[in-house]
């Protein structure tokens, strides 16, 4: 699969990681990951640090896929409102899913701090204005359920939002003080030497897996050059591309547009560098990485890559557009744009754990616009699982949803 195009960012930003490692022989071991990207590195990290024996195994480069490409806000509030998703899912799920988001973001920082790492990990506040009269009534009902439930969470007015932050919006916005960003890519490079160094850990790139079974007392994997690993259990961690793993589609994909400006002065940018993003469907977003601006969003609706990538420069204009009538006072050039699949589900939730009837192949698919907060749960509840401990998120991600809520 094509899953992004143009000029990411962060590949551009950080040496490449010139690892060349395939998978030469038949294998055995104890737990395969399948993907090395940022859910990759972070399943890597979570087993690591318990002890458990784990190798990656990755088709492309090391995290070339997704991660790359990701403009890597973190985020508590998932793409479908709390107050939206109660009524989907329940308001104890739904309360559950987002605290889990929540502390994700701390978690995300623990794993960069225990391990040294620095991938431009900051915590900052985050602005989400009302696009429209909808939105309005939106922010309204969910400060109120939030506030309810004890999660982070201001109401700015309209005028507040211009005199603070210099924004220029149709209403008021939620504000809260517990978001963060980072360079995924840097992450994942980063963590993945961090396990070679001081785990042993192995990673084989440029290794397809193409089958994997689970049998009673384990899993075999396929490779497409005619390798054979054996293993305990396996983690699909393989991003966009886990539905050839996956005996029914779980995933809508869609294409999504991001850009970065040139470099300006600090002192035009607006206070707090704040995250910021809307109601409105689809959304854009807005945050900075040093003294550069990133712009995303203007999702669209399919994952053909020719079609996203002609769309690109169209795509590129109305996002300018819409940052100048948001911050008219911020000077803005764009620098380099690009393109990348996404992917959405229906209660905006992603898939962690093992097909129902399975036991040994566990998928960490953080599907949606939090795909690396999802990804930092599927991480521990994974652990959990292969550890023999329950873990009470695991009916919230689970794929055991699918016939009911989706
Ligand atoms: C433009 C853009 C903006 C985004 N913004 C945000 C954001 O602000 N916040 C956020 O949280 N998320 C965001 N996301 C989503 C986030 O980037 C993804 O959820 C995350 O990067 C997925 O990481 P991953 O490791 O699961 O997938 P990937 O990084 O794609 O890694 C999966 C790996 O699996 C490998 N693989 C796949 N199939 C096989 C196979 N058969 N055999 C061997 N290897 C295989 C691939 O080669 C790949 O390297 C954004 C995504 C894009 C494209």
């Amino acid at each position: 699969m094509d899953l992004h195009s143009g000029l990411p960012y962060w590949i551009i930003k950080n040496p490449l990681f010139d690892y060349y490692n395939p998978l030469k022989m038949d294998l055995e071991t104890d737990i395969v990951i399948i993907g090395s990207g940022i859910t990759g590195a972070l399943m890597t990290h979570e087993l690591c640090r318990k002890g458990l024996k784990c190798c990656v195994v990755d088709k492309r480069s090391i995290a070339t896929g997704s991660s790359a490409a990701s403009t890597a806000l973190l985020q508590y509030e998932i793409d479908v409102p709390l107050c939206q998703m109660a009524e989907q899912i329940g308001e104890k799920n739904a309360v559950t899913a987002y605290r889990s988001c929540l502390q994700s973001i701390s978690d995300i920082e623990t794993v960069l701090k225990e391990t040294g790492i620095d991938a431009d990990f900051e915590q900052l506040p985050n602005i989400f204005y009302a696009s429209d009269e909808k939105g309005v009534k939106l922010i309204e009902r969910e400060y109120e359920i939030r506030k309810r439930y004890g999660l982070p969470v201001e109401l700015l007015s309209k005028e507040e939002l211009h005199k603070q932050y210099q924004l220029e919006t149709y209403a008021g916005a939620l504000l809260n003080r517990q978001s963060a960003q980072l360079d995924a890519y840097k992450a994942a490079t980063k963590l993945f030497r961090y396990h070679i160094e001081n785990d042993h850990l192995q990673i084989f790139t440029h290794t397809e897996v193409t089958s994997c079974e689970e049998a009673p007392e384990g899993c075999r994997l396929k490779t497409k050059d005619g390798r054979t690993i054996r293993c305990k259990y396996v983690i699909v961690a393989a991003g966009f591309e886990a539905g050839q793993f996956l005996p029914e589609k779980v995933m809508k994909l869609t294409s999504t547009y991001a850009l970065i400006s040139h470099p300006i002065d600090n002192k035009d940018l607006w206070p707090e560098r704040c995250l910021i993003w809307e109601t409105a469907e689809p959304y854009i977003y807005v945050r900075t990485s040093g003294n550069r601006i990133i712009i995303g969003g203007e999702d669209e609706d399919f994952n053909d890559p020719k079609a996203r990538d002609e769309l690109l420069r169209e795509k590129t204009e109305k996002l300018e557009r819409k940052f100048h009538k948001l911050l008219p006072s911020v000077p803005f050039k764009t620098e380099m744009t690009w393109c990348g699949t996404f992917s959405t589900t229906k209660d905006g939730l992603p898939f962690i754990g093992a097909w129902p009837g399975t036991e040994r192949i566990f998928f960490d698919l953080g599907y949606g616009g939090n795909g690396i907060t999802f990804s930092m749960i599927g991480a521990q509840i994974i652990c959990n699982l292969i550890q023999g401990k329950d873990d009470e998120r695991k009916e919230v991600f689970g794929f055991e949803r699918i016939h009911t809520t989706l």
